[in-house]
């Protein structure tokens, strides 16, 4: 089977939707410009800074995520299933969709680029700790990776670790240090 590239499979896909009447591409434009402009990774940041400094949220956000979210107002489309991992000390955790894209939307906005790489996709699963290292984080040996597989059933976020001399930060500065990619898990939360 010839493989076509999907920017140009998604086009054909909308054009066809387009000219069937079954999508309005104002209302296409309108949901994208949202995702790329108003909904980021702020949200996802907020969500982990509650997280570390409210243990009984904690707690409810590693129990039932899409409701743990939905108490600080994030749901939407790609939101739905969504299962948060924590990184401790004995395990990084990271995130892939090995068939498209799937990213929890509403926490984090759209994908960047390299997510939806086939070669990211294809090696973090196989080689996660080179991938991870080729991206600037080096995970000691003494530390499993576990590597998660986002789809439409099970959208997966990181909850990275806590970095020490934090203690005294408020939760707006907390917010502030929690940057996308921590929250896929190929970084790690720097004081
Ligand atoms: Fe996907």
């Amino acid at each position: 089977m010839t493989r076509i590239p999907i920017e140009l499979r998604t086009e054909a896909l909308e054009q066809l939707l387009v000219e069937r009447g079954l999508v309005d591409p104002k209302v296409m434009d309108a949901y994208i410009k949202m995702y790329e402009k108003d909904v980021g990774p702020l949200n996802g940041a907020r969500v982990v800074a509650k997280a570390w400094t409210d243990p009984e949220y904690k707690a409810r956000l590693l129990d039932d995520g899409t409701a743990a979210v939905a108490e600080l107002g994030f749901k939407g489309p790609q939101g739905e299933h969504l299962v948060v991992v924590e990184n401790t000390d004995e395990v990084h955790n990271v995130v892939v969709c090995t068939l498209c894209s799937c990213y929890p939307w509403p926490l984090l906005g759209l994908p960047p680029s390299w997510y939806k790489d086939p070669a990211y996709r294809a090696r973090v699963v196989r080689e996660p700790r080179t991938v991870l290292a080729e991206m600037g984080l080096e995970v000691p040996a003494d530390r499993r990776i576990e590597v998660w597989d986002s789809s439409s059933e099970a959208r997966f976020f990181v909850l990275p670790r806590r970095p020490e001399g934090t203690e005294d930060h408020t939760e707006e500065q907390l917010v502030a240090l929690v940057a996308r990619d921590t929250m896929v898990g190929v970084a790690e939360v720097r004081a």
